[in-house]
């Protein structure tokens, strides 16, 4: 079985940018729209051809959804989203370096450090702006493995790939 990486953030964070990035297909439906994608995500990432993984667009688990339980399209795309991250070998959690540390991202932080999973906190979006003053926006979350990208331009992917490679 290929090594599973979850992609776990609120809507609007790029999740869906960087799974096409990486897995270079446009299975991950990418919209403007917060919270558009509803579906769990499955592609490969071949970018080490050696090295193939799995990776899972978590879309759908952070907002107001985190909080459902009942039967509604939310609720089950939230507990989609979670049992995608809880059988993962990695977690990227990923935040907006533009807009900084949101309630909702701290929601989601609650929910991952009681799924105990090895995380990396991916600070996206910094294309044109200051990276390490984004990282350090993010750094009371206590992250010690944190990276800066752009999915939209492609910064930063190798060094993120490195790091993935060396946790899996
Ligand atoms: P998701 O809801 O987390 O899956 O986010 P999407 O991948 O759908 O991206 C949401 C919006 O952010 C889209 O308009 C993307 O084009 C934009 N976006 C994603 N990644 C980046 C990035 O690295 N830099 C910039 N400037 N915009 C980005
Ligand atoms: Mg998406």
């Amino acid at each position: 079985m290929l090594p599973l990486v979850a992609l776990v953030g609120r809507p609007n964070v790029g999740k869906s940018t960087l799974f096409n990035a990486l897995t270079r297909t446009r299975d991950a439906l990418v919209h403007d729209e917060p919270g558009v994608t509803r579906d769990r995500n499955y592609g490969v990432c071949r970018l080490d051809e050696a090295r193939p993984f799995v990776l899972v667009d978590t879309g759908g688990i952070a907002g107001e959804n985190i909080h459902l339980e009942s039967g509604n399209l939310a609720g089950a795309t939230a507990r989609q989203a979670r049992a995608g991250a809880e059988e993962a070998d990695l977690v990227l959690f990923i935040v907006d370096g533009r807009e900084g540390p949101s309630a909702l991202d701290e929601d989601i932080l609650r929910w991952l450090r009681k799924a105990s999973r090895p995380t990396f906190l991916v600070v996206n979006k910094t294309d044109g702006v200051d990276a390490r003053a984004a990282l350090a926006e993010f750094s009371r979350y206590g992250f010690s493995d944190v990276l800066a990208i752009s999915s939209a331009h492609r910064q930063g992917l190798d060094e993120l790939l490195a790091q993935v490679l060396a946790k899996l």
